[in-house]
């Protein structure tokens, strides 16, 4: 299946964004603002809360970070009016990370202060380990700054995580705990800095999980793997932890099942939508990362809705 898997990862990108779309729209929710928003809604209707995502990463000019700039406030502007129920994710590298460091973070801010003008909240997405420390140092300028509005995401697969999560608890209070997404992680990393067997992974993220518990952060639970759903149940049960107190996170268009099952349950489901028109860049990027992902196309494939 493994070599399968990369040789469809290989050869997806030659293929015509037509036939590609068929099976990448199933999670990306549009390609346009009105598509992402029309999804959003309908995702509020059926009880989640959204983050919403534009698409892009890795920019190699500073001018198209300026365009990001814009086109992530008139979403926040265009959520508002529209009444969606949810916040905002973003990637610094769509903004310059590894161009210019200091005007990437001088422009999140600008991003993160029109979400504060509607008491909302953005989240600082995690991405390869060479951008680690700076997302980690823009999130901790961020957070003195707006304490309630801001948060990150954490990976299991990280070597350093718990440390991660230990050296950063001089930012968590009581009023405004620190507010992490939890998730496995997506980037292929070495085995020198990432653990890289499932079982091995599973079993950090349960430890970071029960770490943040322990410690009164925030966590979004941000997986669709059944066994880690479960292990996320029997810590919220032996920490008594309140329904207000974390959430459950999904990507658009995964396990609609597990999802409902967990909403039904009366916990809070926050669910990821991403758009734009750098979806085909997005998609095959990360099958070319992750060929893993092309058994998750196939299975698209077939299994529609
Ligand atoms: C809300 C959210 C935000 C995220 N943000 C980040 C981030 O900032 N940085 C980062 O590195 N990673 C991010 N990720 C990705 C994450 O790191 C994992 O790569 C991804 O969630 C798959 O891990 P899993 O926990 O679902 O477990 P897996 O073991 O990968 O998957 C468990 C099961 O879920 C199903 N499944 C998983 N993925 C898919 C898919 N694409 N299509 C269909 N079925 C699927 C399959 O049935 C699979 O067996 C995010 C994930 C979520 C849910």
């Amino acid at each position: 299946m493994m070599f399968l898997n990369k040789i469809i990862a290989f050869i997806l990108p030659m293929m015509p964004q037509k036939l590609v779309w068929i099976f990448s729209k199933r999670y990306i929710a549009g390609q346009n603002l009105n598509e992402a928003i029309i999804t959003a809604k309908k995702l509020n209707d059926e009880g989640n809360m959204v983050t919403i995502d534009l698409l892009g990463e890795f920019i190699t000019d500073m001018s198209e970070a300026e365009k990001n700039k814009e086109e992530y406030i008139e979403i926040i502007n265009r959520a508002q009016k529209e009444n969606i129920v949810g916040n905002y994710s973003l990637k610094p590298t769509m903004f310059g990370l590894l161009i210019d460091k200091e005007k990437c973070y001088g422009i999140i801010r600008e991003i993160v202060a029109k979400a504060v003008e509607y008491n909302n909240f953005v989240r600082v997405d995690m991405e390869d380990s060479q951008c680690v420390d700076m997302e980690i140092d823009i999130f901790r300028k961020l957070k003195a700054e707006f304490p309630k509005n801001v948060g990150l995401v954490l990976q299991s697969y990280m070597r350093r995580t718990m440390s991660d999560i230990d050296n950063m608890m001089d930012l968590n209070t009581k009023d405004n705990p620190v507010n992490y997404r939890l998730c496995k992680g997506i980037y292929v990393e070495s085995e020198k800095i990432a653990y890289k067997k499932y079982e091995e992974v599973n079993e950090h993220f349960l430890k970071d999980l029960e770490q943040m518990f322990k410690n009164g952060v925030y966590p979004g639970i941000a997986t669709h793997d059944e066994k880690l759903v479960i292990g996320a149940y029997k810590l919220i049960e032996k920490y008594k932890v309140p329904n207000d107190k974390f959430e459950f996170q999904m990507l658009y268009g995964v396990t609609p099942a597990l999802r409902k099952s967990i909403l039904k349950k009366g916990f809070r489901m926050r669910i990821y939508v991403p758009f734009g028109k750098d979806w085909f860049a997005y998609s095959t990027r990360r099958l070319k990362e992750n060929p893993k992902m092309a058994q998750e196309i196939i299975k698209a494939l077939f299994i529609r809705g």
